[in-house]
């Protein structure tokens, strides 16, 4: 085992909390070295000429809202500005096509509120915006921020000042709505609550769920006041460009370099080892991306951790799996009931409410759902870039799966040994595909190339998301907010002295808000610039 050069920070991971977080502290002065066990940088951001040259995929993750919407772009940006990374944005983020109609939502208030008004629900949607949009900034703040630490404090007391004691009694119970009673109460149409619903898959949660009513407000009125921005080109051009504030600060980012321990000295992290021996020392901080198994069961090995928190850790558990499949067509999708589909970034094809609560207990349960909710992306309607022209791609996206099957409430297919080999995943993706096909008309035809990602290829990309869980954790309320990563180590300081746990598996949770890696980020930054200045 050799000792080499010594950094301030070791980020284990390169996902977007890695990357965000390396990116503020080079920023800060500090030196930072970036461990990613895979031969590139990204995480769940795998941006890929996958199927024919030309046409550029999102593997996995694609819709940069969180990022754009959230602190760390608007920290960061003037660097990544300067390096040439360029969102791209639209009117029209979302719709749906449901067996009840058709709707889209725009970040044009106007459209928006005609849409609704259509539905007969136009007076609905605008006393939800009218209610919900005032309390934007603790919704953000309660996502956003560092809930263990004395500044959240403020937030409390903010709410507190605006709602009173007796208030936030109800906003508590507002904030615990499931989104399934919340939609009945609130809209009319069928329409409106299956162009709404299907936002709180995105958040790992179905409408059933506790706080999904929550967050389907909060994703609803992001969408409505943010779009879907995506980088033009890709994810890969954000990857690069935080890379590149990194190395510009004398940090380093080393690709096949997986971390098999974390050094621990006198009860504080000091260093990393990697799987192939070379070891690293960090002066300041190590910062680790992992799920919490792979942080106390294998990185922390041998060390002294509190039994509760092992005990936690050991029972973290992992949410519903994803499966994705990426179309390379030689011509735009054909929408048959609404042509307006065709310019809309995402689009959720479903029967209707019920379907989505079905599909999401069914995957719960180890079962296929007979009607799952379609997640279509269509990233060259907000970045054309992304195909040759005339040419065009879809990425869709599946989030209603079980990680282990038991069965199909379709009575299709036969569930086997419960793994998702090729032959089921293929069968199941080509029954999807047939239940799209009868609402892009051209869907077979216009299809030059395809590529079918199923649980067991999503974790193999990245070991974070164990089973094929897009979120790296169940995020139902008991492991979300206050409780991620886990009840017995809440935050994401962990029981070694200068070990810190980020990533999708901590507060704030999944998606590409980068907010763990930046609160972490900015706290120890904030750290030494006080030690430098005041000496402690
Ligand atoms: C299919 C899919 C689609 C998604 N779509 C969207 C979307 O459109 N918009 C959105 O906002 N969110 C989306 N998400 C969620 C979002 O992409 C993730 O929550 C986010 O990217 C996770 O970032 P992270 O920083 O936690 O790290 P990850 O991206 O999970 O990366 C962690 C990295 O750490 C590495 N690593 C782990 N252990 C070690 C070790 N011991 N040593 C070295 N390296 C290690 C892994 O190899 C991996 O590269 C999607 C996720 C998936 C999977």
């Amino acid at each position: 085992m050799t000792t080499s050069k010594k950094f301030d920070a070791i980020i284990i991971g390169s996902g977007i909390n890695s990357l965000v977080a390396g990116a503020v502290l080079s920023k800060s002065g500090w030196r930072v070295l970036v461990c990613e066990r895979n031969a590139s940088a990204g995480g769940a951001i795998k941006t890929e000429q996958a199927t024919l040259p030309g046409y550029t995929h999102e593997l996995l993750s694609s819709w940069h809202p969180l990022f754009v919407g959230g602190p760390a772009y608007a920290d960061l940006k003037e660097e990544l500005d300067k390096r040439g990374l360029v969102y791209k944005n639209t009117e029209l983020p979302t719709g749906v096509v449901c067996s009840d109609g058709t709707a889209i939502l725009s970040t044009n208030p106007e459209i928006t509120g005609a849409e609704f008004a259509r539905l007969g629900d136009g007076e609905s949607w605008s006393q939800m915006m009218g209610e919900f949009t005032p309390k934007l900034d603790l919704a953000f703040g309660l996502l956003g921020a560092d809930l263990w630490r004395k500044s959240s404090l403020k937030l409390a007391q903010l709410a507190r000042k605006r709602f009173g004691n007796r208030g936030l009694v109800a906003v508590g119970a507002e904030l615990l709505e499931p989104a399934a009673p919340w939609l009945d109460r609130q809209f009319k149409s069928p329409v409106s609550k299956a162009l709404l619903a299907p936002w709180a898959l995105h958040n790992g949660l179905g409408p059933d769920d506790a706080a999904s009513a929550f967050i389907t407000k909060v994703i609803s009125a992001a969408v409505a006041f943010g779009g879907m921005p995506v980088p033009v080109g890709g994810g890969i051009k954000l990857v690069e460009a935080l890379t590149s504030i990194i190395t510009d600060a004398g940090g380093h980012l080393l690709t096949n370099a997986d971390v098999v321990k974390v050094i621990v000295e006198n009860k504080s992290a000091t260093g990393v080892i990697l799987s192939d021996g070379r070891t690293f020392s960090a002066g300041k901080a190590v910062l680790a991306s992992t799920t919490p198994q792979a942080l106390y069961q294998t990185l922390l090995a041998g060390e002294e951790v509190p039994v509760e928190i092992k005990t936690s850790a050991d029972n973290f558990r992992y949410g519903r799996a994803a499966i994705q499949i990426h179309l390379a067509l030689s011509e735009p999708p054909i929408w048959k009931t609404d042509a307006r589909m065709k310019d809309v970034a995402i689009v959720h094809v479903l029967d209707g409410i019920n379907s989505l609560s079905e599909s999401v207990n069914a995957a719960n349960r180890g079962y296929l759902p007979a009607r799952p909710t379609i997640v279509v992306g269509q990233p060259c309607a907000v970045d054309p870039s992304r195909a040759p022209a005339g040419a065009s791609i879809i990425w869709i996206q599946l989030q209603e799966n079980p990680q282990v099957i038991k069965g199909d409430l379709a009575n299709e297919i036969n569930p086997g040994d419960g793994t998702w080999n090729e032959e089921r995943l293929n069968a199941y993706a080509d029954r999807v595909l047939e239940q799209l096909g009868t609402e892009i008309t051209n869907l077979k035809s216009a299809t030059i190339a395809k590529i079918v990602l199923g649980p067991r290829e999503i974790e193999a990309m990245n070991k974070n998301l164990v089973g094929g869980d897009p979120y790296a954790g169940d995020c139902r309320i008991d492991q979300y907010a206050p409780w991620r990563p886990l009840s017995a180590a809440t935050g994401h300081r962990t029981p070694i002295k200068n070990l810190w746990h980020i990533g999708a598996s901590t507060h704030p949770g999944p998606g590409l808000g980068g907010g763990s890696g930046f609160l972490v980020a900015k706290r120890l930054a904030k750290k030494s610039f006080t030690k430098k200045i005041f000496g402690k």
